[in-house]
């Protein structure tokens, strides 16, 4: 993801309104790229911070403890669906694997009959 993509898409993580293709490379640009990081830092202090003014919310401020919260959440979140469907892969592959070798044996069946 570019910078400038990284950019347009703060807004979106911010109101955890991100598409999920999105997500991973947002997560892994915002760990290598510090300036987008530190755009990212500033615009959800911003945003979480003045919500929770608004709210009147008493809980901890320390938002940029919460933004790497949500990031390693959202890694951990990524990491579980990688791995859900890398088993789901291998559960298809492991039953058409199945079908093709019934059907050759059902081949070998039939022209052993004839
Ligand atoms: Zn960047």
């Amino acid at each position: 993801m570019s910078c400038r993509r990284f950019q347009q898409q703060i807004n979106k993580f911010t109101k955890d309104e991100i598409d999920p293709e999105d997500l991973d490379f947002f997560i892994a640009h915002a760990k290598k790229c510090k300036d987008c990081y530190e755009e990212l830092e500033i615009n959800y202090m911003l945003n979480v911070g003045l919500e929770m003014i608004e709210n009147d919310d008493k809980a901890s401020f320390d938002l940029a403890g919460q933004l790497k919260k949500k990031i390693s959440q959202l890694e951990r979140k990524a990491d579980l669906r990688y791995k859900f469907n890398t088993c789901n892969r291998i559960i298809v592959c492991t039953a058409y694997s199945c079908i093709v070798i019934s059907f050759i044996a059902s081949l070998l069946a039939y022209f052993r009959v004839l």
